[in-house]
């Protein structure tokens, strides 16, 4: 890995936040202050490629960057666009296999509120 490559990889591992690569970029650079976009942008894609981290496509807005690989819903803030992770609660696909007669093979779900610091502000 390069160190660019390693820094940003680092900067997802090391906090829960969903950031995007703008967010991305600007702490990468605090730290590495010659670092260009475009390599961040190249970079997170590699990552993303790899299998290292996913990638979270949000409608409307800007992608996010996930530390967690493995399957899991998302709790996104309708107003600031705050994502959280969520645990799939066991057994939530069941009705869908039967009702399908077949296994589901994957999902991607999100679930919408407001976050406590926008609910306050409304
Ligand atoms: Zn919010
Ligand atoms: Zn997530």
């Amino acid at each position: 890995m390069t160190r660019q490559r390693q820094l940003i990889f680092d900067l997802i591992m090391a906090a829960p936040e969903h950031r995007t690569a703008e967010e991305i970029y600007d702490l990468a650079r605090a730290e590495m202050p010659s670092l260009a976009r475009g390599t961040v942008y190249r970079n997170l894609g590699l990552l993303v490629r790899e299998g290292q981290i996913r990638k979270l496509e949000m409608p409307d807005a800007p992608a996010r960057y996930d530390r967690e690989r493995r399957p899991h819903p998302h709790l996104v803030c309708e107003r600031c666009g705050k994502v959280e992770d969520l645990v799939m609660p066991d057994g939530l696909l069941r009705p869908f296999a039967l009702e399908l007669g077949e296994d589901i093979t994957g999902y991607d779900l999100k679930l919408y509120h407001l976050c406590p610091v926008c609910r306050k502000k409304a």
